[in-house]
């Protein structure tokens, strides 16, 4: 795969590198001062198959840089991680949900959720940003059951156990748990059974390759079947065809996310824009 092309790739430090290096220096200079004017929050709508409406979005972050245009967070994000802007970047996404959370609500239902990313880096914070958070949802007249909380698997297989310490203090208050790109990740069912988990989200690379009688149909039909076994419900990423929607939802998936429902899109967009999908 890609993935291990890079891990295995030699660095050597030619030209291409040093632009590299000083092209990364100057991001981060310029994510410090963007944090609170040019960063954006996309939203992309989650999709209840049963239900057969949408009840839920991913806040997605965006960095609309003056110069450079549309920068995605699969790029800044790592970065923000390495220099530690990501703790700001974690509450400047937070602030934004509350204040837009209200209008998902009355435009969509009063149980609309929103699932914020949060990094591992968040979590080993010090300062955990919980007690800021449950004051900022109380200002807005929200709570804990309005936020998903979504980790990678990362998270689980910290050694610091603070950190599934904290998440699980997170769930007490209410928030609900979702472990990103599920299927990825090093193998960490050890963990899953002990803390309790809400949502599995499906890695979208499962999902790009489905087709009657693959075996990713039968590594979905798999996870499906465990999730629901221990009481977690299953959101499939990436869903871009209706094949892919109607495979992944006759085995039993009880979410769909991907551009065949919507692209991440503004909130105002979501807010105007409030069709019934329906694929099938
Ligand atoms: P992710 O959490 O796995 O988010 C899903 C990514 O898949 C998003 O990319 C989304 O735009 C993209 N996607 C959704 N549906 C489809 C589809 O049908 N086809 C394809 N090809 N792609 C689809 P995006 O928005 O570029 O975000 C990339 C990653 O950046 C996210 O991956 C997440 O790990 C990270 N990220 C984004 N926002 C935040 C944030 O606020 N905080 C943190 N810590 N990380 C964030
Ligand atoms: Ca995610
Ligand atoms: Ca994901
Ligand atoms: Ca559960």
């Amino acid at each position: 795969t890609a993935k291990r092309d890079g891990r295995n790739r030699h660095r050597y430090f030619d030209p291409a590198m040093r632009e590299a290096i000083l092209h990364k220096r100057e991001l981060i200079a310029d994510l410090r001062d963007a944090i609170e004017t040019e960063l954006v929050v996309y939203y992309q709508p989650i999709f209840d198959c049963q239900l057969q409406r949408i009840t839920k979005a991913e806040a997605l972050v965006r960095w609309l840089h003056p110069e450079k245009g549309l920068i995605s967070p699969a790029e800044f994000i790592p970065l923000a991680e390495e220099c530690g802007l990501i703790i700001a970047i974690g509450q400047r996404v937070f602030d934004q949900v509350c204040q837009d959370l209200p209008a998902l609500k009355s435009a969509y239902d009063d149980g609309f959720q929103v699932s914020i990313n949060v990094s591992p880096i968040q979590f080993a914070h010090e300062e955990t940003q919980l007690t800021q958070w449950v004051h900022l949802l109380n200002a807005h007249n929200l709570s804990c059951n309005d936020i998903i909380v979504e980790i990678t698997e990362g998270v689980m297989l910290d050694p610091n156990c603070e950190t599934i310490k904290k998440l699980m203090v997170f769930r007490d208050h209410g928030m609900h748990v979702a472990l990103d790109d599920f299927g990825t990740g090093y193998s960490s069912l050890a963990y899953i059974y002990q803390y309790d988990i809400d949502y599995f989200k499906i890695d979208q690379c499962f999902i790009s390759t489905l087709k009657v009688g693959s075996d990713t149909l039968a590594l979905c039909e798999a996870m499906v079947l465990m999730a629901h076994k221990l009481g977690i419900q299953v959101v499939a990423e990436g869903v871009e065809t209706t094949e892919q929607a109607e495979l992944i939802s006759a085995i039993g998936c009880d979410f769909i996310q991907g551009y065949l429902i919507s692209k991440p899109q503004p909130l105002s967009v979501l807010v105007s824009d409030r069709k019934g999908v329906v694929f099938s």
